[in-house]
């Protein structure tokens, strides 16, 4: 297919829910990306969050390719190995749980969703927070605290109220005798990296326990190392009640875990929630291959470092150009918020070669792969450093 044919077909065939830009990528490999006319590109924004280890890992590669041709699916009423191999590897990693499989972040959290109200008999609402994101589906979209996400759609799933972020009296006084459950993202993806408090995300855990709440924690962006530990919730000393993983987990490939505290997990009984893919041969083999590149290849300790780096780096710019409000995040989860739209300053990255996110408006967003090299970094920041002084006139 050529350039022009392939615009064409999405024009005519593929629903509009997405704005593009105009590119085609046929391959990838580590930080690197190569259009249809073969032109190579750093990136910065791997998968959206989904490509912790960047492009086609050769451990995921190879993971995929030996079990794609020995055993593609079994549905979930009998048993493989791959699965089971899976669940207790991300167990042994979080805390003593049992795992729900499927194949997304949207409906890890409708999973977790469902659970509460099973869990709560009768006390059905959950508190969640503004800016906050938790997915599209008519739960999950009903939970993310953000009207531009669910106008139009009404009416809403109910049982969900919004609080301020990073306030816990603002929780405090939103607990009701119907209270089940806290849900949250200690840090805000979609909302513009805003990273929760370590006293709020105590007083949280805190509250829960006294009120017999669930502290579910949505770790689809911040797990998988992104952070500089394997969970972002590692770095609070505390642990949630449900933990909500998806995105970076499969290497690529769509898998959606959600993980329970033991001693409520067997709450799901056979048929109360099921879904067909979820946890296939395939996905869960990706996903162990994922884990062990973390491991062997010592990512977590890298993305703290290059993480530090990078994020002095970045305050250097900011020092240089007052266009630059704030630099924050944690590990390789960095935003920084602008003066100014940050749609332009992302077109004009891209058209250099360097692929970022723009969020919340003003917030760049940049998620390099765990695996980023210094070299990589540098170019990245050549790049950036052009581009902002274009518009710190
Ligand atoms: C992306 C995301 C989701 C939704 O995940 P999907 O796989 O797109 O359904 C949910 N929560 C957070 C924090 C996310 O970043």
């Amino acid at each position: 297919m050529k350039k022009q044919e392939v615009f064409q077909s999405y024009k005519e065939n593929i629903m509009p829910t997405y704005s593009k830009a105009p590119l085609i990528f046929v391959k990838g490999k580590g930080s690197r990306l190569w259009d249809i006319q073969n032109r190579e590109y750093l990136d910065f924004f791997p998968g959206w969050g989904v490509g912790n280890l960047g492009h086609c890992h050769p451990k995921v590669v190879s993971a995929v390719r030996e079990q794609i041709s020995k055993l593609i699916f079994i549905p979930n009423n009998y048993y493989h190995i791959q699965q089971a191999k899976l669940a207790e590897e991300i167990v042994l990693r979080s805390y003593p749980a049992k795992v729900f499989f499927c194949n997304s972040g949207a409906e890890a959290n409708e999973a977790a969703i469902k659970f509460s109200r099973k869990f709560g008999k009768g006390r059905c609402e959950i508190i969640t927070f503004e800016n906050s994101f938790h997915g599209r589906t008519m739960a999950t979209v009903s939970a993310t605290g953000q009207k531009k996400y669910q106008e139009g759609f009404e009416p809403l799933v109910p049982g969900f109220k919004s609080v301020k972020f990073n306030d816990i009296d603002a929780v405090r006084n939103a607990v009701n005798e119907k209270t089940v459950a806290v849900m949250l993202e200690l840090i805000q993806g979609e909302g513009g990296i805003n990273v929760a408090t370590k006293d709020f995300v105590l007083g949280l855990r805190m509250l829960c326990d006294e009120k017999n709440l669930l502290l579910i924690i949505d770790e689809v962006q911040t797990g998988i190392g992104r952070t500089g530990k394997l969970f972002a919730y590692q770095h609070y000393g505390m642990a949630p009640d449900i933990l909500t993983l998806a995105k970076a987990l499969g290497g690529g490939l769509p898998i959606g875990v959600m993980v329970v505290k033991k001693e409520i997990a067997d709450i799901l009984q056979p048929g109360m929630h099921a879904s067909t893919f979820g946890g296939g041969p395939v996905v869960c083999r990706a996903a162990l291959g994922v884990l062990e590149a973390i491991e062997k290849e010592k990512l977590l300790l890298n993305a703290q470092e290059k993480g530090a780096y990078l994020f002095e780096k970045l305050n250097l710019l900011k020092d240089k150009y007052p266009v630059i409000k704030e630099v924050r995040g944690l590990g390789l989860m960095i935003g920084v918020e602008l003066n100014i739209s940050g749609k332009i300053i992302v077109e004009k990255c891209l058209e250099k070669g360097l692929l970022i996110n723009c969020t919340h408006d003003t917030v760049l967003r940049l998620m390099p792969a765990l695996n980023i090299t210094g070299r990589e970094i540098n170019a990245a920041l050549q790049i950036l450093d052009e581009v902002l002084k274009e518009y710190s006139g």
